[in-house]
């Protein structure tokens, strides 16, 4: 499959998406007064209307698209939820939110750290649980210090409930956290040879993650990874513990990783990245087209700190990219649910998933998405002015009045809504909109338009669907 095939994947699934919130797609706008042209039905990449440029040179033009693959391990529910200012969903959302990862295909999750004591262990037999009885197709891995005491406990459930639930052994590699703990590369590397072996003895998948990687010296990793591997280790994690990676460093350490430690052994790479410096989606992204298998991420970017790699963000770019081709109609929903399960609020402006992705108040903006609407075609829309289609992830572009609308905002949003747009109502709207401060509500607009204007119930028909045009 060629590159330039699979990158155009999504742009061309959007184009035939089709959504029952579309009411007001069989409208015309007359009133808008801009005469229809003959019919364009050329599906619009076909049109070339965008030049894309991230298809000219960079790191992925020398991808291996015929090894394309990448999975995703979801860190919602245990680094997420080190996060200092969320609360731990109950033991049902968790189960619940389980759910709503596999329908997105995260096909792995952490799902606890054992080692924290009786309660976790409890929630983590009962996930472990929900995976076995509703055959979800989710791996389940677990972290755990490289102490016997934390990975113990793992081996005990995954006995209990009977499913395979990997080791995700973690210790510190930088020199940094060396010389604070006073820690010898010996000494971490007995440790971890340690708690590996009795991993692989009692049947566990070993995940052997290094804290720190991006700042830990490369014979560090070779010592500590080679005896991983050498004790039965199945993955290697590089963890950007603190967010410090930029991605030509991620490049960098796991072109070193694969080529140097990995070589022909059959373990594969996982990529587990922070925030701190922004660079969380992007750095997850070299990772992968240097050679990384696994991504890890949680939702919202929630975690420690600034929180890890947003796992809804990163999914939205993987399938925009090529590098993923699953249905995100329930990534709002998922997003979402996280959100009210662990009262973090999602910000307006955040990306794809935040209330304004979609929402322009602006004359010029709106006045081309209302174009693009006046030719029929949801593709064209979705794309004038905006990066990610809204129907990707199951919405849709809005139009809103305010202080920088036009009157076109105006006219669309009551024709959109089945309300009567006279000249009377749009000149009114139109002259509490510029002298605001800040954008309409819904109600206020409504309340201008007036008794006339009522909305019209669900199911009617718009007046202006009589007129010709689509
Ligand atoms: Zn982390």
């Amino acid at each position: 499959m060629c590159a330039r095939a699979v990158r155009t994947r999504s742009l061309r699934r959007t184009a035939s998406i089709t959504s029952p919130n579309y009411d007001f797609w069989g409208a015309s706008c007359k009133q808008l007064d801009l005469g229809w042209s003959a019919r364009d039905t050329t599906p619009m990449e076909e049109r070339q209307l965008i030049y894309d440029w991230n298809n000219e040179g960079g790191a992925n033009g020398a991808f291996d698209w015929t090894h394309a693959r990448v999975d995703l391990n979801d860190e919602t529910l245990r680094d997420g939820l080190q996060s200092p200012s969320v609360t731990d969903p109950t033991l049902d959302v968790k189960r619940r939110l389980l759910h709503l990862m596999a329908d997105l295909g995260i096909v792995a999750a952490d799902i606890g750290l054992p080692g924290a004591g009786p309660r976790v262990v409890d929630q983590v037999r009962a996930l472990a649980t929900e995976i076995r009885d509703q055959r979800l197709p989710i791996a389940p891995n677990c972290a755990a210090r490289t102490v016997i005491t934390d990975i113990e406990p793992i081996v005990r459930v995954s006995d209990e409930v009977g499913i395979k639930i990997e080791a995700a052994t973690f210790i510190g590699s930088s020199p940094i956290r060396q010389y604070t703990e006073d820690w010898t590369v010996d000494r971490i590397v007995a440790a971890s040879e340690e708690a590996v072996t009795y991993a692989v003895k009692h049947g566990l998948p070993v995940m052997y993650v290094t804290e720190d990687t991006t700042r830990a010296r490369p014979e560090t990793l070779k010592a500590l990874y080679g005896a991983a591997i050498a004790c039965g280790a199945g993955r290697i994690c590089l963890a950007d513990t603190v967010g410090h990676a930029t991605p030509d460093g991620v490049r960098a350490l796991v072109k070193f990783v694969k080529e140097e430690i990995v070589k022909k052994n059959d373990v594969k790479i996982d990529w587990h990245g922070h925030r701190d410096r922004g660079f969380g989606v992007a750095s997850s992204i070299a990772a992968l087209e240097a050679g990384a298998t696994r991504l890890h991420g949680a939702a919202l970017g929630i975690g420690e700190r600034c929180g890890n790699t947003p796992i809804d963000l990163l999914m939205v770019n993987l399938v925009m990219m090529g590098y993923r081709d699953n249905d995100l109609s329930s990534l709002p929903a998922y997003a979402q649910a996280v959100a009210a399960a662990t009262d973090v609020r999602i910000a307006p402006n955040y990306p794809v998933i935040g209330a304004d992705a979609f929402r322009t108040a602006t004359g010029v903006h709106a006045a081309a998405v209302v174009k693009a609407f006046r030719k029929g075609d949801r593709a064209l829309m979705d794309a004038v002015y905006a990066a990610v289609p809204a129907s990707l992830v199951g919405r849709q572009q809005e139009i809103e009045v305010g202080p920088m609308s036009g009157r076109s905002n105006v006219i669309f949003w009551l024709e959109s809504r089945g309300l009567r747009a006279t000249d009377e109502i749009v000149d009114r709207i139109f002259a509490a909109a510029k002298a605001s401060d800040r954008t309409l509500t819904h109600e206020q607009v409504q309340n201008l338009a007036g008794g006339d204007a009522k909305l019209k119930p669900a199911g009617a028909k718009l007046e202006t669907a009589r007129r010709k045009g689509f």
